[in-house]
């Protein structure tokens, strides 16, 4: 039950106000989206889209990645290195999502055309802060010699003009943001919900309703994924039928393509398609448990449980290679 004011502290994954259905006028909009589910902490592991990932292509990296501390052999401290390692296509991500994010806001007070010089520079802006922080893997890896602007500038660029050249960016601006106030841009934390019993984590970058629909947009910046799509789509819809209690089909979740050209996947789910896809979250959730001494605690097995990957194309994109490979791939880190 929504508390009187609409508003409060929730209880544990309790709902603070719900969505309820939309009348059609903008006003009511204000009513529809209630703010995102709480979840009290548990050290269980949640499944998520790329958990699995590299579950399914290395389990020694999977263990890497998620239990470093419990590794006897290398130090956490060394492992951890490795794992904060960055690479420019992850980076053209980060940054442009954080652009993204600042222009959403934007539109939320005022719909004035875009100034593309002063926007082009703001972009600068997030490269050049993004080149003082991270440590990227093509360059400990000896790939380049140091990482410059002009190595990400490019693609950045391109994916924020063809963003705003799209009919998706007019449809913002025309269409969508008389309702921004509802708009739930970049939600914090690691979309942690829940399907029956199970912890999962599904990360929406912009949800907002329009009209009778929940739409949820996913920036994209590298190459499409043809065999991913179904999966990632179906989970957003999941992410928001579970956390506004709304049937499936009034969500429409987009994965927006931002390179080389703008370009949508787009796709609606019915309950049976969301039962399907819990269904298949259970199996994955299970083989991962499989790997635990103790499921609850999310304590793993021995390390030498989690085989190395004998596929030296998959090593050689791996941030840990110089662990597992230190003579073939030597680390300056
Ligand atoms: S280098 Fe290869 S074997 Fe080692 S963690 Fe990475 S993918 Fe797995």
């Amino acid at each position: 039950m929504p508390s009187p004011s609409g508003r409060g502290v929730a209880e544990a994954g309790q709902r603070l106000s719900p969505i309820q259905a939309y009348s059609g006028d903008p006003e009511d909009a204000a009513g529809m989206v209630q703010p995102i589910r709480q979840y009290p902490y548990t050290p269980i592991l949640g499944w998520s889209l790329s958990r699995y990932d590299l579950f399914s292509i290395c389990r020694r990296r999977y263990f890497f990645q998620y239990y470093a501390k419990y590794d006897r052999e290398v130090p956490i401290r060394r492992l951890t290195r490795f794992k904060e390692l960055t690479t420019v296509p992850m980076e053209t991500g980060t940054i442009v999502h954080e652009v993204i994010e600042v222009l959403l806001n934007r539109l939320r007070t005022t719909s004035e055309p875009i100034d593309r010089e002063r926007f082009h520079a703001f972009a600068d802006q997030a490269i050049a802060r993004s080149l003082e922080g991270k440590t990227f893997d093509e360059v400990v890896y000896g790939e380049l010699p140091a990482i410059h602007p002009e190595d990400l500038r490019p693609r950045v660029l391109a994916c924020l003009d063809n963003l705003l050249a799209s009919d998706r960016f007019r449809w913002l601006v025309e269409e969508a943001s008389p309702a921004s106030g509802q708009w739930i841009i970049d939600p914090p934390g690691y979309g942690e919900t829940r399907l029956g019993d199970l912890k999962v984590y599904i990360k929406v970058d912009v949800l907002f309703p329009l009209g009778e629909q929940i739409h949820i947009l996913d920036w994209k910046t590298g190459k499409t994924d043809p065999g991913k799509h179904r999966k990632q789509l179906v989970g957003y819809a999941t992410w928001a039928a579970t956390h506004f209690a709304i049937e499936p089909e009034r969500v429409l979740p987009t994965l927006a393509y931002l390179y080389p050209a703008y370009e949508e996947v787009q796709q609606s789910f019915t309950a049976a398609d969301l039962q399907a896809f819990a269904v298949q979250v259970r199996a994955e959730t299970h083989e991962m448990y499989e790997y635990c001494r103790d499921i609850e605690q999310n304590i793993p097995l021995e390390k030498a449980e989690f085989p190395r990957i004998d596929d030296p194309r998959v090593c050689a994109q791996c941030a840990f290679r110089a662990v597992c490979f230190p003579e073939t791939y030597p680390a300056a880190l």
